[in-house]
């Protein structure tokens, strides 16, 4: 019998720790924590990703400050505003809503943002960090930023305590800002890993093997129950919509569920996780910057 690995239930206990620990951070000290928020055009999915990010910061007790530009805002424009947000000292982290404009770089902006405000972990110094880290436990302690979605994947397997050293584990994807940095995290844990992308030959093979298998792709109907083996776990991190206007992920949910130990809905399984670890990203650059290390 499957149980279901429910990301409301664990975002909202870590959103309460953060929540505790601002409020803790308030009494004692005299600082705010701040976090700016870029948008730039008007892509209607981003402004609600955007908006529920700058709730979620509110509710978490951390500030924000939101910029809109407009679709033709030059990229010089938008590197110089991350410039001046880089040095005010009461921002703790800066976020710059992906995608951007197609006349914008992503790799330039990302660059742009200060190591020590990066809340995404997609600064190549950060992510040299996490390549280099040579366990979890120091990694985490040593507050670099991670990656906002595979830290939160990270997160619900410890949360059910779902052992991953010595395990299996194959992740279809091998995105910057999925696959990519999730399979060094599960390396840090021990894990055997095999990174599946489009190009793969035998991830047929490969699936079968896995004791955990996390599909980070965007395909929807990508796995199914026949594919994956008896008591898998699934985590599955991908965000379709449907005909129908619902969202679906990349795994057939009730075929898989027949086979899994534990596994994902979507959604309500990674997706809450999301920003709930940029909160916590934010909470742990602010308190580094800032030299404050007991709360
Ligand atoms: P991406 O488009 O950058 O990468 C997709 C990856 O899938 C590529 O590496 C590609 O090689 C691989 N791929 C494509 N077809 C494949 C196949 N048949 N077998 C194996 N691999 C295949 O996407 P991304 O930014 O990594 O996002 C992946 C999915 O996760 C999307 O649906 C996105 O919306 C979702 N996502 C969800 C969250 C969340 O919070 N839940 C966060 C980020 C991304």
């Amino acid at each position: 019998m499957y149980k279901i690995i429910d990301g409301k239930i664990v975002s909202k206990k870590i959103r309460e720790e953060i929540q505790q620990k601002t409020s803790a951070l308030y009494k004692d000290k005299s600082v705010k924590l701040k976090l700016a928020t870029i948008l730039v055009g008007n892509d209607p999915a981003s402004k609600i990703y955007i908006k529920n990010k700058i709730n979620a910061c509110s509710e978490a007790g951390i500030e924000s400050e939101h910029i809109d530009l407009p679709a033709t805002t030059p990229e010089s424009e938008l590197l110089g505003i991350i410039d001046k947000l880089n040095g005010e000292v009461e921002i703790d982290g800066i976020l710059v809503q992906l995608p951007l404009p197609s006349h914008i770089s992503a790799d330039k902006v990302t660059d742009k943002i200060s190591p020590d405000k990066d809340v995404d972990g997609f600064h190549p110094y950060n992510q040299g960090r996490l390549l280099a880290a040579k366990d979890y436990d120091s990694l985490i302690k040593s507050g670099i930023p991670i990656p906002c979605t595979p830290y939160g994947c990270l997160k619900l397997l410890e949360y059910y305590n779902i052992d991953i050293s010595g395990k299996r584990v194959a992740i279809l994807g091998r995105s910057n800002i999925v696959g990519k940095p999730l399979s060094l995290l599960f390396l840090l844990k021990n894990a055997t890993v095999t990174i599946c992308h489009s190009k793969t030959k035998d991830a047929k093979e490969i699936i079968r093997e896995a004791d955990i298998v996390v599909c980070a792709t965007g395909k929807r109907g990508l796995l199914n129950g026949d594919m994956v083996k008896e008591g898998v776990v699934l985590l599955d991190v991908g965000i379709n919509r449907g005909e129908d206007g619902k969202i679906y992920g990349d795994a057939d949910f009730e075929s898989v569920k027949e086979k899994a130990s534990f596994i994902t809905p979507v959604p309500g399984g990674v997706g809450p996780m999301t920003i709930t670890m940029l909160l916590y990203n934010t909470l742990t650059l602010g308190l580094k910057r800032r030299g404050i290390i007991n709360i």
